[in-house]
């Protein structure tokens, strides 16, 4: 017989509990085709069920936490650059006319206050763009790694030359990317490898091999990009990928601690994963997955 589909009946016992079952009918006929009795296997599925709640919360409340995100940076861009840039301005102002007319007390207190200013137009102009990589993001389409790669090269062009680094590639292959977004990529992860050197001279080295991902069998490139420097404590892995998550001052290293989290949102928004191996005092590796341009 052809069972039916599954009728998911929700069920309350004695004591309260709510259960879920699942369950299969198959009539049975006999050599006349009259239906003699209806065959049936019920199955307690209400632990799926709870984790299906659960699945379709969490995405709610990310949905809902992205949405926010992007109402906050909008309202961050018009609504919070405005004011700060007017508070910036008239300290300016104070500390240059009243130049050698306050006390050195004064003048430090200023001095703090346009810094603490600045920072925070910092993190706001790194908020925006986190969260203009979904706002602002293009379609994928086929590109050529190598020149993403290029141009990310020529924005670091003073970041290499100042810290004297070697930054070498292989060949690169063309993926489905915006291509705005995969040079980005390129530039906050070599820009890291470059500032998070050790007294040696920063060795960047850029690659990619083909891969399938494993669920979806999709053919993806994996591209790594391997340094020579600090390296990251296996217990701060998990961390470095998060928002505003760093693992210096901005004293020891400056940054917004936003380039990672930025790198994760792109490569998650392509499809793809990012990842990190590293040995503390000898190096890192940042690998990420993008799909091929071409399926093979
Ligand atoms: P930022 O560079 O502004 O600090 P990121 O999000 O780019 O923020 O990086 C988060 C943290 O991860 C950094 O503060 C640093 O501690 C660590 N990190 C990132 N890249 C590297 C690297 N190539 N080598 C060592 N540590 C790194």
């Amino acid at each position: 017989g052809v069972f039916s589909d599954p009728l998911v009946l929700r069920w309350r016992r004695k004591n309260g509990e709510i259960i879920w079952t699942e369950q299969r009918n198959v009539p049975i006929y006999d050599a006349q085709g009259n239906l003699v009795a209806i065959e049936g296997i019920a199955r307690d599925i209400t632990e799926r069920k709870r984790a299906e709640v659960a699945l379709h919360d969490t995405l709610a409340e990310l949905r809902r936490s992205n949405a926010d995100l992007e109402q906050f940076a909008h309202v961050a861009s018009h609504d919070l650059q405005e004011p700060l840039r007017m508070v910036i301005g008239f300290l300016d102002l104070l500390a240059e006319r009243y130049r050698g007319r306050l006390d050195r007390d004064a003048e430090e207190f200023i001095g703090f206050a346009v810094d603490g200013a600045r920072r925070m137009q910092n993190l706001i102009n790194a908020l925006l763009d986190y969260a203009r990589v979904s706002t602002r993001g293009q379609e994928r389409r086929p590109v050529d790694a190598n020149r993403a790669l290029e141009e990310a090269l020529w924005n670091l062009d003073r970041a290499i030359a100042e810290a004297g680094a070697t930054v070498t590639h292989d060949p690169l292959p063309a993926v489905l990317a915006d291509p705005t977004q995969l040079m980005q990529l390129f530039q906050n992860l070599i820009g890291n490898a470059i500032k998070f050197r050790r007294a040696e001279p920063p060795v960047v080295h850029i690659s990619a091999q083909p891969m399938i991902c494993p669920e979806t069998r999709i053919a993806m490139w994996e591209f790594q990009v391997r340094d020579n420097g600090i390296g990251i404590a296996a217990e701060d892995i998990g961390r470095i990928f998060g928002l505003f998550e760093r693992l210096h001052t901005r004293q020891e290293y400056p940054g917004e601690g936003i380039g990672l989290a930025m790198c994760k949102k792109i490569v998650e928004r392509h499809g793809g994963r990012i990842w990190v191996e590293s040995v503390p005092g000898q190096g890192s590796t940042f690998h990420f997955t993008l799909p091929a341009a071409e399926q093979r």
